[in-house]
Formats: structure tokens, sequence, C-alpha cells
């Protein structure tokens, strides 16, 4: 057996725009779709007061049986009425419920269409697919006939326009850029991302701009103006974010980002501007670029990488949110000056590089369990995905230290 990564695959959702001839259509098995869910929340209270169990996904087939025959029959392929009820199974013991929130098909509080499939229940021929005896035209900007189309769903957004989403196999590339450097990125408030080597990337206001059109539209009652310009902001803010990731992925073989929890900061009085940054948005665009590229993407716990001095190590810089109007700060230590972020952004490069370090580590002890295993003729497995760090050597990378500093990343 081969250790070759010539055959190594990742997933990818591609999401592409239903054309609106068949909103219709698909609304009304969207319905049924509801209907499914609602029967399986049911059941489950059911058996839950009487045998104090739960369901599993399987466990809701025998009751599903033969719902898509005879004359009460719903129109839904049995793979979306299973696909239904096994993720009706997840949602609970995800949320540690008893019972889940009904599905409604009617009224204000409507539940957005969703009509998931499994792997096999949908065809692509001639830029249509086919899905529960009928061919649906979509606006297919991502080549679907190039994949495998697997499993995933039809969904409605907030506007009424629907969408495919399937998920596909696509090969990694197997180039890896060893002569990009490596990056640390500390993502901020202020700024967007600070670089390890200096440069930032302003924060766009893309919410606040748009904030006294969104208040206006608000206070006439036009909600799908509302709607529209929510819509624009999300679309302007991932466009943003396309173009910065795109580029930084392009120049560096090494990205290291700080683990910034958005979600606790979200609660607090920077509300607005984190949920405006897009910070992770920005992290899984990153990782699903570096994975294509085939360049090393590193989370990197971020707790102290703002007081840190860089340059000894000693504990003396600003308190995170406290201090956040303190921009620059000399080391009482060694009396080195430093601007914040691009501090912060150098500790997350080098604990990054240290995490690499530690997993290259590891890799090379499974490789040569691997090679040990093999030599005795037993059935071995490849370790790792990807890439072969020890080939490409990461860790010569390291100690070069005019890799890691001198490549100056360029914005604009
Ligand atoms: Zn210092």
């Amino acid at each position: 057996m081969t250790s070759s990564t010539s055959e190594i695959y990742t997933t990818r959702v591609l999401r592409v725009r239903d054309k609106d001839r068949h909103t219709a259509w698909l609304a009304q098995l969207a319905c049924e779709v509801n209907t499914v869910w609602n029967y399986c929340n049911e059941l489950q209270i059911r058996v839950f007061e009487r045998e104090r169990k739960f369901i599993t996904g399987f466990g809701f087939w025998p009751y599903l049986k033969g719902c898509t025959r005879g004359e009460t029959a719903l129109s839904l392929p049995i793979q979306t009425v299973q696909e239904t009820a096994e993720q009706y199974a997840r949602s609970r013991r995800q949320h540690r419920r008893v019972r889940l929130a009904w599905r409604k098909s009617k009224g204000v509080r409507k539940s957005l269409g969703w009509l998931p499939f499994k792997i096999r229940t949908i065809k692509y021929a001639h830029g249509q697919i086919y899905y529960a005896g009928k061919w649906l035209s979509v606006w297919d900007s991502w080549g679907l006939g190039a994949h495998e189309l697997r499993a995933g769903s039809f969904s409605e957004d907030s506007r009424g326009l629907w969408y495919l989403n399937v998920t596909v196999n696509v090969k990694r590339s197997e180039k890896v850029p060893v002569d990009g450097g490596a990056i640390g990125l500390d993502l901020g408030l202020k700024e967007l991302v600070a670089l390890s080597d200096g440069t930032k990337v302003a924060a766009e206001r893309f919410y606040r701009d748009m904030e006294p059109a969104l208040a206006r539209a608000q206070r006439a009652g036009k909600s799908k103006r509302a709607k529209a310009i929510h819509t624009k902001v999300a679309n302007r803010r991932k466009d943003f974010l396309h173009k910065i990731t795109t580029k930084l992925v392009r120049q560096h073989s090494v990205i290291c980002v700080g683990d910034v929890n958005a979600s606790a900061l979200a609660r607090g009085p920077h509300a607005k501007s984190v949920l405006d940054a897009g910070w992770s948005a920005m992290r899984t665009m990153l990782q699903y670029k570096c994975d294509d590229a085939g360049a090393w993407f590193v989370k990197v716990p971020e707790a102290g990488t703002t007081r840190m001095c860089n340059d000894c190590g000693a504990v003396s810089g600003p308190k995170g949110i406290a201090d956040l109007p303190v921009r620059q700060w000399v080391c009482a230590a060694c009396g080195a000056s430093h601007d914040r972020d691009t501090n912060a952004a150098r500790n997350i490069l080098d604990r990054g590089l240290a995490i690499l370090e530690e997993q290259f580590a590891a890799a090379g002890e499974a490789k040569a369990v691997e090679a040990a295993v093999n030599e005795i003729g037993q059935h071995a497995r490849s370790v790792g995905v990807g890439h072969d760090p020890l080939e490409v050597g990461i860790l010569a990378l390291k100690g070069r230290e005019d890799v890691k500093r001198s490549q100056k990343w360029r914005w604009g």
C-alpha cells in the first residue's frame, strides 16, 4: 500500500439558484417536509411520555413506510422523507431536547422552505436537475455537470428565493507553494486584520454605512426593502472577504489565525462591529482556500497574544478589551516599542508555527510506525490528509527568519 497523496478529495457544498418558475412547486413540497417533521415531533413526544425513550433517525423509518404510496401519498421522494426524519433526530439530540419546534407552513412565522435529500436522490443532465419526478432549471454558476452530486437540500431564503445546496467531492490540489512564507493574522475590531509583517486591512463598515437607509425602510414598514438592504450588506461583505482571503492564500503557504470567539464578543458593547467584521466567514474562507491551494491553515489559541512582547516574551502589553484604546506600547522589560495588533499577529504566527511543528513530529512518528507495519506485511493506513509535511519541510521554513519576516504582503 502506498501513501501517495494523488487521490485526495475534500467535500464542498455548492449552492446554485433555482429558477423562479419552480418556486410554487418547491414550496408545496416543503409543506410536505413540514408535515413529516411535525409527525416525527409528535411521535417523539408521545413515545417519550409513555416510555421515556428517544427515537433514532433509523427508528422513524418503519413509521414512515408507505407514506409515498397510495391515495394520500406524499409527492416527496422517499429519500427526502427519510432524511427529514434523520435530520429531526440529529437536531433533537444536538439540542438535547425532548421535542423540537413545529415547522409552520403558513402565517407570519412560516418556516423557510427546506427539502433535504440523500445521496443518489437527484440527477443532473444538460444543465437541469431531476428531483421528485421533475426536471428543474438552475442558474448553474458552478458547472455542476463536472461533479458527482451527493446529498444536500433545496432551501428558501428570507426573500423567497430557492437554492440547491449540494455536496460534491473536489480534488485537492497537490501543489504546495513552499516559497510563499508564513504569516500570522490578528483579527480585530479597529482593523479587520493586522498581519505579522506589519500590514493592516481596515474593517469596512458595511452594516453601519447602510444603517440609516435600513432604519428609514423599517420605519416606513417596507419590509421587502429592509430585506433587500440586508442582502446587499451581506453580499458586499462576502465579496470583500473573498478578495482578501484569495490574496492571502495566493501569497502564503502557512496562514495562522487567532481563535477569537466572535459570539462571546458579540454580546458586549462592541457587538455591531463584531458582527460587521465577519470573522468567522473569513476563517471559513481561509480554511477551504488553503485546502484547495495546498497551504496550511492553523487556528491558534489567542489568549495572551496581545499582552506578550514578541521580542522578549514578557507579559507587559495592554489588557484585551479593557485597554482597547491603547494602540502603541513600549515593553517594560526590553524597551521594544510595539504596535498592538502587529505584535499580536507576530505572536499568533509564532504559536501557529509551533503547533505545526508538533503536528509534523506526530506525523513523523506515525509514518515510522506505518513503515514498520508495512514491513511486516500487514494492512496499513496512510497517515495524514493532504500534505506530506515531512517531504515539504516546513520545519526548515520556521528557522528561516528571512522567509518569516521579509515577505512583505502588499495590499491593493
Ligand atoms: Zn519585551
